[in-house]
């Protein structure tokens, strides 16, 4: 039986890893024309019960602690103004529940796992049918299961369900200062060693330390619409102005936030988000399923990742329990996998909602603090 898995990102990889372990072989294909030929951009943080869960499975564990940093986890959250609300630091003898990891680490973790030629780099899928997918380098392949693990603008989700991504009135711009302890070490000392977060009037400032001494800005603007970085004026082919058009538009900011973003070099990076209805499901199909965000994109609180890594496993560790009977172990990996995501899904459609909220700082509090 001949397993092809669209897209070589956290969750395709997961599930060719799980198989791997079990004796299955499965090709993964992948747009990219290489590891390298995209950043992969900054931290996650991997969950003990979810994407620590599906590294466990995969036998990669303990390679995963080596490159976990625990003490990204530690925070602290602010108010425009300067107000300190919330400062954690963890112990080092802190129990691993949510450490940090650069995502470029964890992919190489998985690639490096696989053997060599699993993934076939530089084939972006076109279309499938009668089992047979075609690729827009004109090449072909058989299979009898195809994953669409090709994230949030799948391609092959449409084989499944007419559902789309809808626009959550978010957009991101995403900043960096690389080598912030030699360039800006006052700013590296208040931003510490894992995320420093400043919410207020539909606004937040989202600055995390990175384990190559990188600290990425994500600076999100609420309540915009879809065309926001069209129509805004905001120059993004002059990355100077840029930032200063930013610092504009944290009017009454404290004067240490803005000079986070006037740190920051010239890469400038636009992030409209999006996500699919809570609770999508699909009639199940005997030779298509999807994992990831491909399958569940939800608001970037923290879980999409973590699902994906989780979603590979789980389908990994079906296929293995019934190789004579792909279609029911689909089934049965759909099944625990729709009632899972959706609750991931309307966790992170609440905590997106405090954010975008007014008074965000203060809900942010109490969803950490509550009682
Ligand atoms: C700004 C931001 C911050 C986030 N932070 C976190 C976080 O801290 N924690 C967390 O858990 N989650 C986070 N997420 C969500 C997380 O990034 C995703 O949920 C996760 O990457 C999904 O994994 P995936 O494997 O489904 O898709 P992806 O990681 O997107 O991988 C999909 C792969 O498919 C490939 N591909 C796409 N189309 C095709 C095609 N036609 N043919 C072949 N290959 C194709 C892509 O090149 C890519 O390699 C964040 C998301 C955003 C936008």
């Amino acid at each position: 039986m001949t397993i092809a898995i669209v897209g070589a990102g956290l969750g395709g990889l997961a599930l060719a890893r799980v198989l791997h372990v079990h004796g299955i072989e499965a090709v993964v294909y992948e747009r990219e024309s290489s590891r390298h030929a995209r950043g992969q951009g900054g931290m996650l943080d991997i969950h003990d019960d979810t994407g620590q869960r599906a590294l466990r499975e995969a036998g990669l564990i303990d390679r995963f602690a080596a490159i976990a940093r625990g003490e990204g986890q530690d925070m602290r959250l602010l108010e425009p103004d300067g107000t300190l609300l919330l400062q954690e630091d963890t112990p080092d003898d802190a129990p691993f529940a949510r450490p940090e990891v650069d995502r470029a680490d964890l992919r190489d973790l998985l690639l490096d796992s696989l053997p060599e030629h699993t993934v076939r780099w530089g084939h972006a899928f076109e279309s499938a049918e009668d089992g047979v997918v075609r690729f827009a380098n004109g090449h072909s392949a058989t299979y009898d299961l195809l994953v669409g693990a090709d994230g949030a603008n799948s391609r092959v989700r449409a084989l499944l369900t007419d559902a789309r991504p809808a626009h959550l009135g978010h957009n991101l711009v995403e900043l960096r200062i690389p080598d912030i302890d030699r360039t800006h070490p006052d700013l590296a000392a208040m931003v510490g060693r894992g995320t420093y977060w400043v919410l207020g009037d539909g606004k937040s400032l989202a600055a995390q330390r990175n384990g190559d001494g990188t600290v990425r800005v994500g600076l999100s603007f609420y309540g915009t619409a879809e065309d926001w970085f069209a129509t805004n004026g905001m120059p993004l082919d002059d990355p100077a102005a840029a930032r200063t058009w930013l610092i504009g538009r944290l009017d009454g900011w404290e004067a240490r936030f803005t000079a986070l973003i006037a740190a920051c070099d010239d890469v400038i990076v636009p992030r409209s988000i999006s996500s699919l209805p809570v609770g999508l499901t699909w009639p199940s199909a005997p030779d298509v399923t999807l994992v990831g965000d491909a399958a569940h994109l939800m608001p970037p609180v923290g879980e999409g990742a973590n699902m994906a890594l989780l979603d590979g496993a789980l389908l990994g560790l079906a296929l293995a329990a019934r190789p004579d009977d792909f279609p029911a172990a689909v089934k049965e990996y759909e099944h625990e996998m729709f009632e899972r995501a959706t609750a991931a899904a309307r966790m992170s459609e609440r905590v997106h909602e405090l954010l975008a909220a007014p008074d965000a700082s203060r809900k942010m509090l109490a969803f950490f603090q509550p009682g």
